[in-house]
C-alpha cells in the first residue's frame, strides 16, 4: 500500500465513523433498543454541523479533482468512497499537484478527528514553525498553538498554526523524504 493509499485510508476511515456516529438518527437506535438507556448523553438527532462538514468536505475533493482531471469519472455515491476515488485518478500529476491533493487529504483527516472531539490526533503532527511534536489544539480559534517556547515570538506568544498549514508541512516532510530515498 502506497503513502497516497495510507493517508486516504486515515481519512476514509475517519469520514465513515464520523458519518455513521454523528448522522445516525439516535431515536431509531433507541427504539431498537427497546428502552431508553439514561447513561447516555443527550445528543441531538442529527448532527447539522457534521453533515455541513461532511457536504463540505466531499465537494472539496469533487472540485479538486474535477480541476486537475476535467474528463473525470462520476464521483462514487457514497461519501466514503471520495478518497481513493481522487487517488485513483491523480497518479500521473505533477509534484507540486500531488502535494496540494495530498495535504488536502491529510487536512481533511485531521478536520474529521476534530469534528469528533479527538484533539488529540494533533499531538502527532510536527509543528511547521520548529518541527517539535509541541502542538496542542485551541477549539475557540480553530487553530493549533505550539507550546515549544523556541518557537514563541518576542513576547513570549506561542506560535499558531491553521490545519492547512500543519498539513502542508507534512507533505513537504513527506516528499523531501521521498526525494532523498531516491
Ligand atoms: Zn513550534
Amino acid at each position: 500500500m502506497g503513502e497516497q493509499e495510507t493517508d486516504a485510508a486515515v481519512a476514509r476511515a475517519r469520514l465513515r465513523l464520523l458519518a455513521a456516529e454523528f448522522t445516525t438518527p439516535r431515536a431509531t437506535r433507541r427504539a431498537a433498543a427497546g428502552r431508553r438507556t439514561p447513561t447516555t448523553a443527550p445528543r441531538e438527532p442529527i448532527n447539522l454541523d457534521i453533515l455541513d462538514h461532511l457536504t463540505k468536505s466531499t465537494r472539496e475533493i469533487v472540485d479538486y479533482t474535477r480541476e486537475v482531471v476535467p474528463d473525470a469519472d462520476p464521483p462514487p455515491a457514497t461519501a466514503e468512497g471520495i478518497y481513493g476515488w481522487m487517488v485513483k485518478l491523480t497518479p500521473h500529476l505533477d509534484v507540486d499537484r500531488q502535494m496540494v491533493r495530498d495535504a488536502i487529504i491529510h487536512r481533511q483527516a485531521l478536520e474529521h478527528a476534530i469534528a469528533m472531539g479527538d484533539k488529540d490526533v494533533i499531538r502527532y503532527e510536527e509543528c511547521p514553525g520548529c518541527t517539535c511534536w509541541s502542538l496542542f489544539w485551541r477549539y475557540g480559534e480553530d487553530q493549533a498553538a505550539c507550546v515549544n517556547r523556541y518557537c514563541a515570538d518576542q513576547l513570549g506568544r506561542p506560535s499558531l498554526w491553521t490545519l492547512q498549514q500543519i498539513a502542508e508541512h507534512y507533505v513537504d516532510v513527506k516528499y523531501a523524504a521521498r526525494k532523498a530515498a531516491t
